[in-house]
């Protein structure tokens, strides 16, 4: 087979590329598989980063474990046919070493690795004094604080380059997703790691074909850096995760259909324009405050009318009656149930902070 692109860039600088794409099959599963999705994937022009995992933390035990170090080698040949750089996921020192040997590209630290602090001080003890870059996906856990703590410890390790991937959190019971998006975490951890790549993965997020173009798009909306995406040769018959894989060519497909946006122009009447309506937003921000400030001081009387007649704060039936007529209205004003829901539950915190102080004071 013939090289794809012969001339290698300096893997650094292929981390700098915006969007940054990352693609391949979840497992490698056969060395045929590799190389042809990474043959197919590259010749599409919109990868630049070919992925697979090598040793695979199944929830379960029984499903597809990984094809183990056997596997090394593929990545070797596939980067050497196809151009891409490769990128594997490692848990333990042993797997660090293994991939340094075999001269992977990138590394990865998986969600089920980045909740443990043991592993993922052993992957970071392992690194020490190696120049690689090392990407860190959000614990399965909504915890910012293990997400941070990853990072530091493999920042403590001396590795440069590191970046973030952002995958959704597991939660209890059915939703659409297969690991809730939680967007707001992401954009707080960008928040707090400016500067830092932060890419989003929707195979993990999504657990389906059908929703990753959204999810996607949601992402290059909130001005994520790009995408992790599992594409497999024959999808249905993946390994692991067959669900939410898609072939190369469905692949290309969707980065087409993908509006790109950046977060900023240089059009100066673009930006008196959008200083125009962050004024008015800011104005009705400060309308809102004083609103909700006079809200309160009403709860505080309503509150020590309570105290005087020894009533319960919480009453339920009047709560029921607040929500239902705020979905009404808020249905006609276009806002949907789930942020009226977030809104009043907020509010009524709030409320009931403040009348329990006048209970107690
Ligand atoms: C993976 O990328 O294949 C993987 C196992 O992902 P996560 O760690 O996000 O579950
Ligand atoms: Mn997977």
């Amino acid at each position: 087979m013939q090289a794809i692109q012969t001339k290698s860039t300096p893997i650094n600088e292929t981390l700098e590329k915006r969007p940054l794409i990352i693609a391949g099959p979840c497992s490698a599963e056969t060395e045929e598989q590799v190389i042809q999705t990474a043959t197919r994937l590259a010749s599409s022009g919109k990868v630049d980063i070919l992925r697979a995992g090598i040793w695979k933390p199944r929830t379960r035990p029984g499903s597809f474990e990984g094809i183990g170090t056997k596997g090394l080698p593929w990545m070797q040949q596939a980067k050497k046919l196809s151009g891409l750089p490769v990128a594997i996921e490692v848990a333990t020192a042993k797997q660090v070493e293994d991939a340094l040997h075999f001269d992977i590209d990138v590394l990865w630290v998986g969600a089920r690795t980045t909740v443990n602090p043991f592993s993922v001080q052993e992957v970071a003890d392992a690194l020490r004094g190696v120049d690689v870059p090392v990407l860190i996906k959000n614990p399965i856990n909504p915890d910012l604080e293990l997400w941070i703590g990853a990072v530091e410890r493999i920042a403590k390790a001396g590795i440069k380059n590191i970046g973030l991937i952002h995958r959704g959190f597991s939660s209890y019971g059915n939703t659409e997703y297969r690991n809730a998006p939680m967007w707001h975490l992401a954009i707080e951890m960008k928040r707090r790691n400016p500067g830092m790549l932060l890419i989003n993965d929707p195979s993990h997020i999504c657990g389906r074909r059908d929703i990753l173009l959204d999810v996607a798009q949601h992402a290059i909306n909130l001005d994520f850096d790009g995408l992790i995406i599992e594409s497999h040769i024959d999808p249905d018959n993946a390994w692991s995760d067959a669900k939410q894989q898609v072939t190369p060519e469905k692949l290309a497909e969707i980065l087409n259909s993908i509006i790109w946006r950046k977060e900023d122009t240089t059009s100066e009447e673009f930006h008196a324009d959008m200083e125009k309506l962050r004024q008015q937003i800011n104005h009705l921000d400060d309308e809102l405050m004083q609103l909700i400030g006079q809200r309160m001081k009403i709860a505080d009387k309503i509150g020590q009318y309570k105290k005087d007649n020894s009533i319960t704060i919480l009453q339920t039936n009047r709560w029921n009656e607040i929500l239902d007529r705020a979905f009404r209205k808020g249905e006609k004003l276009g806002l949907s149930k789930e942020f009226i829901t977030k809104y009043f539950d907020a509010v009524h915190m709030e409320s009931i902070t403040h009348q329990n102080k006048i209970m107690n004071g």
